[in-house]
């Protein structure tokens, strides 16, 4: 994808802090940390979304991933981690290549995720709602 941001960093065009890569993988520093050691993990073949990605490049990604949060723990000290994954405008996503955000978390880093909790009408709605997914599953 010859406009795409995170093609032009694995092909060294714009350039970014590399942690670590290989023939499928890239790890590098994240420009704008919600908190600072924030690692983004990418597969250097473009696709958009988890959807479109094959399960085997996911699963090379998902390793790189675990050893980046292992990393920022041994290496920054970090209490906690998060990972965090945006599919589509609608998720939040802003990048149109898929990423996963590996984010150090500290006892008093400040963050707070702004996750509220809703909840179902009654038992019949979240089954109903299980169920399509179920059928969907492919
Ligand atoms: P998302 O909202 O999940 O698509 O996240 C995109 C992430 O990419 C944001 O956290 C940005 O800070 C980060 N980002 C954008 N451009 C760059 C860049 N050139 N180098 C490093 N990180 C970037
Ligand atoms: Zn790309």
């Amino acid at each position: 994808m010859s406009n795409c941001i995170f093609c032009k960093i694995v092909a060294g065009t714009i350039p970014a802090t590399k942690l670590y890569e290989d023939d499928d993988v890239l790890a590098f520093m994240d420009i704008g940390p919600i908190v600072k050691g924030h690692v983004l993990v990418i597969p250097k073949t473009h696709t958009e979304t988890i959807g479109q990605t094959p399960p085997e490049t996911l699963a090379k990604v998902i390793a790189v991933v675990r050893r980046m949060a292992r990393a920022q723990q041994a290496g920054l000290g970090a209490d906690g981690i998060n990972i965090h994954q945006s599919n589509g405008a609608a998720a939040g996503q802003v990048v149109p290549h898929i990423h996963f955000h590996v984010i150090p978390r500290f006892k008093h880093d400040g963050h707070h995720w702004n996750w509220t909790a809703q909840s179902y009408a009654d038992p019949s709605e979240v089954a109903a709602l299980a169920d399509r997914i179920k059928a969907a599953l492919d």
